[in-house]
């Protein structure tokens, strides 16, 4: 039997898909963090690793809507780095 592989939604495009495929982003106090294990504690927001939808997900503030903070410059930098590779 096929294990099952636990599926996230994409804050941008609203598909579903297997956790490594996609980056989470972790509200902290000082500001979002990019969880790069996947097992950061405290709210998520997940989406894919895919340029286009990193640049949705800023555009229309989708990561203020759902873990109520904006991503910073320099955290989007990171991500654009990430997405590219
Ligand atoms: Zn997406």
């Amino acid at each position: 039997m096929k294990k099952k592989t636990p599926l996230r939604m994409c804050v941008a495009c609203q598909a579903m898909r297997p956790k490594a495929e996609m980056l989470r982003l972790v509200a902290e106090e000082k500001g979002l963090v990019y969880d790069r294990t996947g097992k950061h504690n405290g709210r998520g927001a997940y989406v894919c690793r895919d340029e286009e939808c990193l640049a949705a997900a800023v555009k229309k503030k989708r990561f203020l809507k759902t873990l109520g903070q904006d991503i910073s410059g320099e955290l989007l930098r990171e991500l654009e780095e990430l997405v590219r590779l």
